[in-house]
């Protein structure tokens, strides 16, 4: 039985959170069914709460006993570990609270995509599997600075087509995963456009350079043993003398309220019709937007298109999705960066989603952080 776990910790101690608002209500049913009976026959210790209100998985996690717990697990949509991650580096203690408690999701909402990431999948059950056996393995972090406000975001920033195709839907919940291909659609079809001011610390900028780090960097893939989760797993003394009481790490390039970098490219982005920035590569099941995105290789993937683009060539980059050939098309605008910053222009209100979650909408800079949270994935 002991060999069943792979090099994987036996008995981990999950805080279980079921959202029971995600995708169309049935987080709970599932998590009873296809998530709790797989959990105990791997002995996971469980400590099981349902969340009342939005917010509440931020509260649970800034307060949690990170010594009592190995993961925290959202039944839920993206949304719930979201609101983990923000939780966490909430705390005094925030760099090592992202550095032992692996932040893990199971499938239950509308957009899934941690799961599809990190799991391989979006069916609970399977997804439950995956992450007993999976290794604490570092996933790059990002600072989104709006107004006063300093957040962490682990999946996604979109402005323009993306972005209210995700949240403009919400009325259209019932639909389930199909809300966010129907809004694509129709704004497809309208040849929408969003004018923003864009700046941006480019890491690597032409599409060949781009695919050859993708290689050299799947070749480097640390082995489970040796990756940081897992030594700290192993080493029970390694959390207790590593004990800094660190907040989060210090922006290297200050928040949207200071003077730009010198060096970050600007463009006054007119015809914008795509603005979409991306962790991992999945965004949904059959939606491979970045097909290059490493969790942990320190870059954010950028991705933006034009909005006058015809509607044959937006279908086609439609399509192109599914079959994993999106980065391939020549409309399709990829860099690898370390920041941006966008400011909307023209426009009294719009969409700028924060991994799903809709923030407001004013200018907002972005930088990351090479490998500060911690998932579950093989
Ligand atoms: P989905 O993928 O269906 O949107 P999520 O898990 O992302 O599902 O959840 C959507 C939102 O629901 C999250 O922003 C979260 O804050 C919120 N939420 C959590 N618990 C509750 C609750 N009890 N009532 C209402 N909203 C909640
Ligand atoms: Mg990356």
């Amino acid at each position: 039985l002991d060999r069943s776990y792979g090099e994987s910790q036996k008995n981990k101690r999950a805080k279980v959170l079921v959202n029971p608002h995600s995708g169309k209500g049935s987080a709970e049913k599932w998590y009873h069914r296809d998530i709790e009976p797989l959990l105990k026959a791997a002995r996971v210790k469980i400590d099981m709460q349902k969340t009342e209100y939005r917010g509440e998985a931020i509260e649970i996690s800034e307060k949690l006993d990170i010594e009592a717990y190995d993961m925290i697990v959202s039944c839920s949509g993206d949304g719930l570990p979201h609101e983990v991650f923000n939780g966490l580096g909430k705390r005094p203690d925030a760099k090592k609270a992202l550095s032992k408690i692996a932040v893990v999701q199971l499938p239950c909402g509308s957009g899934n995509a941690m799961s599809c990431n990190l799991n391989g999948t979006d069916s609970a059950s399977l997804a439950t599997l995956a992450i007993i056996k999976g290794i604490p393995t570092p996933l790059d972090l990002i600072s989104i600075t709006q107004g006063q406000t300093r957040t962490l975001s682990f999946l996604s920033q979109a402005v323009g087509i993306v972005a209210e195709s995700d949240l403009a839907t919400e009325n259209l919940r019932w639909m389930g995963a199909a809300r966010f291909t129907y809004g694509f659609l129709v704004r497809l079809l309208d040849q929408m456009m969003y004018p923003c001011d864009i700046a941006i610390k480019v890491a690597i900028d032409d599409k060949p350079s781009i695919r050859e780090h993708y290689r050299r960097e799947q070749n480097n893939h640390e082995p489970a043993s040796e990756r940081r989760g897992y030594k700290h797993l192993l080493d029970d003394d390694a959390s207790a003398s590593s004990g800094n009481e660190d907040g989060l790490p210090p922006l290297r390039y200050g928040t949207i309220n200071d003077k730009l970098p010198e060096d970050w490219e600007v463009i006054h982005y007119d015809n914008l019709g795509n603005f979409y920035c991306g962790n991992m590569g999945y965004m949904a099941a059959d939606a491979n937007f970045f097909s290059p995105a490493l969790p942990n290789d320190g870059f954010m993937d950028l991705v933006t298109i034009d909005g006058d683009v015809s509607r044959i060539a937006a279908l086609r980059m439609m399509f192109a999705v599914e079959t994993g050939k999106f980065f391939d098309i020549p409309l399709v605008r990829y860099r690898k960066v370390l920041g941006f910053r966008l400011t909307p222009r023209n426009q009294a209100d719009g969409y700028i989603s924060i991994d799903g979650e809709r923030v407001p909408f004013e200018p907002f800079q972005a930088e990351i952080h090479k490998g500060l949270g911690t998932v579950l994935t093989k």
